[in-house]
């Protein structure tokens, strides 16, 4: 009999993901503590209970799909937490955005009862986990990794092993630093393009079309800069710890990394001028407000 999944953090990634993996028929049960998240995941079809032990009763392997590292580690190692609910042989995969060494922390303490643990970050936001088209960075054991690969094709276009656990965190901060600099680097480059008399649209294709181009050109800015939509499904709130988690990285290996400073100090001075809750896109606001804002 297969394996039955349990997803626990059923927001943005994580009930499109379980979503997914119902559509190609995993067996899946799905935990959130929020009533308004366990609501929509049913009416996406996902079967949902109303208590963590009832969901590591049901199932071996478990996914993690939580704000912060500080939520992996109370789901897995608070009082009523997975290592006191799971069976021996049990999987988690957390795909939290989350800290290597909270990773190496909880990977140690499941070990201790026979619970692997992989960190295996994810990038493609809520429509990549709808489609089941999502990039994954994997750190984790060659056994684990092999002994999951079903799941993580299911979820993924790509997907990528990088190393024992922790390495997943480190290369998706690394993505993610890139990701938040290009946010604001492309909104520099249309914004000085416009100034000098062009249409964005068309500096916007230009650069995507030349050596310029990233993400940010490619995707952030055609479906949610541009038409003002602002509607990526990834908050600022969440960018904003990721850039954090970068600056923290390369503080404790002594780094001194001018580009990241500076990211970091933009991402940190828009607090106040763009709200957590707001789309991440919304950076390139406090670039150029009179091109970018909803005004504008
Ligand atoms: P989200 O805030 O939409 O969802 C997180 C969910 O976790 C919420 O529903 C919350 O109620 C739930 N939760 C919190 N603590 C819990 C607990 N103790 N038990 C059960 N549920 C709990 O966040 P998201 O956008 O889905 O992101 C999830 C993770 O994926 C984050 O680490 C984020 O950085 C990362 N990520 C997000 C995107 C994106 O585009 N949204 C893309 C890639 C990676």
């Amino acid at each position: 009999m297969q394996d039955a999944i349990g997803v626990i953090g059923l927001g943005n990634m994580g009930r499109n993901m379980a979503a997914t993996l119902v559509k190609k028929a995993f067996t899946l049960y799905g935990f959130d503590l929020s009533e308004e998240a366990r609501q929509l995941a049913s009416e996406q079809g996902i079967a949902v209970v109303k208590e963590i032990s009832e969901l590591a009763e049901k199932c071996s392997v478990i996914i993690l799909s939580l704000p912060k590292a500080e939520h992996v580690e109370a789901v897995c190692l608070g009082k009523q937490g997975l290592k006191a609910l799971l069976k021996e042989g049990s999987k988690v995969i957390d795909t939290t955005t989350s800290v290597a060494e909270t990773s190496r922390k909880v990977a140690n303490e499941l070990q201790s009862i026979g619970v692997e643990f992989v960190d295996a970050p994810v990038s493609g936001g809520p429509a990549g986990a709808a489609a089941g088209t999502m990039s994954m960075v994997v750190g984790g054991s060659k056994e684990a990794y092999e002994a999951l690969l079903p799941i993580f094709e299911a979820m993924t276009r790509v997907r990528i092993h990088v190393g024992e656990v922790g390495a997943g965190n480190i290369a998706k901060i690394a993505n993610n630093l890139l990701a938040a600099a290009h946010l604001i680097t492309t909104a520099e480059a249309v914004s000085m393009a416009e100034k000098a008399g062009l249409d964005p649209q068309q500096a916007l294709q230009a650069i995507s079309a030349g050596s310029g181009s990233s993400a940010a050109s490619q995707v952030m800015f055609p479906n949610w800069v541009m038409n003002k939509a602002y509607n990526s499904g990834f908050t600022m709130a969440l960018m904003r710890k990721d850039v954090g988690l970068a600056k923290d990285l390369a503080e404790s290996l002594g780094l001194d990394l001018p580009m990241l400073q500076k990211t970091a100090e933009l991402w940190r001075a828009s607090d106040g001028k763009v709200g957590a809750a707001e789309d991440f896109c919304a950076i390139v606001k406090c670039t150029d407000p009179e091109l970018f804002g909803e005004e504008g």
